[in-house]
């Protein structure tokens, strides 16, 4: 059997002796490709800040076809743009750090042993922090983590495949807000008159699986669920159950350039631009896999975010 290769090691790293010329020219096209990722930072933020003035401006409440599929090509290839480029920029880096301080599970951005039940902890963390903040709660909704490993013997340190841990994190801190949110109004509308500090509230069950071609993670709450009209929405850039006045604030903020100085310093935001769902589906589907939502409505949703375990999806980007 031939073993898979993932990548040439970088010419640094490499034992033949190339012409300065070379290297100059990759230390400059190093320092393009850092700009270009710094410089681009900021597009989500600012092209959902435009989506969001077209909509207020055309009277529109829903993003069309035509705009929802050209977001969807724009933000996939930005997925795949930023991917290589941050892949570049951390394998010549590493090569020059000769792999000083990152643990040599990591091939540029890509980890070998993504921990899932580790990074699903942080996540959790920071979802119930965010949650906690923003509705000035004592304590978030419970968050009830179980794992199934395929085999016994990785059970004591969790589930580990090969994964970029930053795209886990985003996928995994966006599904959990939705669904500490949907938890939390849940429950304060069944519960009229009483004090946020006495809420109680219905835990949220993790299950993250470990199958032959998948790795699965599975979100339930019992936050209410979602109408099967609104079902398809959810998937829309700029869908966002959220109170309108969260939205005008950001267009607001750019309109006067100021930094915002307004409720949203005291309420962190759980929820808002509508992205959340979309953007998480794309960095999925990146790599393989997909992210699917089932919900019963009256009662709850369930979210189940597949992971191709295989690596065996080509870099979808045209
Ligand atoms: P943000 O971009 O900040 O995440 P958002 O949470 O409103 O804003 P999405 O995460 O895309 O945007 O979710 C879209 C809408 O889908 C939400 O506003 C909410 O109405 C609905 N939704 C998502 N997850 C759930 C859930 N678990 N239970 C009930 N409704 C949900
Ligand atoms: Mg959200």
């Amino acid at each position: 059997l031939i073993p898979k290769k993932y990548y040439s090691p970088p010419i640094v790293m490499s034992l033949e002796v190339w012409p300065k010329e070379i290297l100059k020219f990759n230390a400059a096209l190093f320092k393009v490709l850092q700009n270009i990722k710094v410089r681009h930072n900021a597009t989500v933020v600012t092209l959902a800040k435009g989506v969001l003035k077209w909509k207020k401006t055309c009277q529109q409440n829903v993003v069309d076809d035509s705009i929802q599929s050209f977001l969807d090509r724009f933000y996939m290839s930005r997925i795949g743009i930023r991917m290589l480029i941050a892949q570049h920029l951390e394998l010549l880096e590493a090569s020059l750090r000769c792999q000083n301080g990152k643990s040599d599970c990591y091939v540029g951005t890509i980890c070998t042993k993504t921990n899932i039940t580790q990074i699903a902890e942080d996540a959790i963390d920071n979802a119930r922090l965010i949650c906690a903040e923003h509705y000035g709660l004592f304590e978030a909704p419970k968050v009830e983590l179980l794992c199934f490993p395929k085999t016994v013997t990785s059970s004591n340190s969790g589930i580990e495949f090969m994964y970029v841990p930053g795209h886990l994190i985003h996928m995994l801190v966006e599904t959990l807000k939705n669904t500490l949110r949907a938890t939390v109004e849940k429950t304060i509308e069944l519960s009229p008159g009483v004090d946020v500090y006495d809420l109680r509230f219905p835990h949220v069950k993790v299950i993250i699986c470990e199958g032959l071609e998948d790795i699965t993670v599975k979100i339930s709450d019992e936050g209410g669920g979602i109408a099967r009209s609104h079902l398809p929405l959810v998937w829309t850039y700029l869908y966002s159950t959220m109170p309108d006045d969260s939205q005008l604030e950001l267009i607001k903020e750019e309109s006067d350039g100021n930094p915002r100085v307004s409720s949203f310093v005291n309420r962190v935001p759980l929820a808002g631009y509508g992205y959340g769902l979309a953007l998480s589906r794309l960095y999925a589907r990146y790599f393989g896999g997909d992210l699917k939502l089932i919900s019963m409505e009256g009662f709850g949703t369930d979210v189940y975010l597949h992971l191709n375990r295989l690596s065996t999806s080509n870099e979808p980007l045209q």
